[in-house]
């Protein structure tokens, strides 16, 4: 796999044990590789599909969570599933600048985003007409973002009231 920043080589530089739970909740370990651009030297980490940086379910238990919420069966509580709607609320409208501003940018044919949407829809809404609303569009939002490292843990200062 080539560097998603500069298209460059990646070297294997390390690998660390990644936690995280299904949708049962039970608990998993996988070993993610740490990889360094030959070039730009930014450091990436191999990021499955099925999961999201920071998140310890996997990305379909939240996807779940968050656009299905009536017919969640996700084994988790109602607290956790309460800060993860409170977490894709404070970060949705970050998401769908970083997307648009990638679209713009670099136009990836691996990651295609569809073109800016119009109107007063809810954030969901919007990310739904970027990447579509067909299962996995948490995953195909994740990545693109997460390849050019803009993916962060919490909502980022500047954005803050
Ligand atoms: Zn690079």
């Amino acid at each position: 796999m080539p560097c998603p920043c500069c298209g460059e080589k990646l070297n294997v530089i390390g690998s660390r044990r990644r936690n995280y739970r299904e949708r049962s909740g039970e608990k998993k370990v996988l070993v993610i590789r740490r990889l360094r651009c030959t070039d730009c030297q930014k450091i990436h980490h191999e990021l499955p599909d099925f999961l999201v940086p920071y998140k310890r379910y996997q990305a379909d238990c939240l996807e779940k969570a968050l656009s299905e919420p009536e017919t969640c069966d996700i084994a988790a509580d109602n607290a956790m599933i309460y800060r993860w709607e409170k977490w894709f609320c404070a970060l949705a409208d970050y998401w769908i600048n970083c997307l648009h501003a990638i679209h713009l940018c670099f136009q990836l044919e691996k990651d295609p985003v569809n073109p800016m949407p119009t109107g007063s829809l809810t954030v969901l809404e919007q990310l739904g007409q970027i990447v579509s609303t067909g299962s996995g569009w948490l995953s195909r939002m994740t990545r693109p973002i997460a390849n050019v490292n803009l993916w962060v843990q919490t909502r980022p200062t500047f954005l803050s009231e």
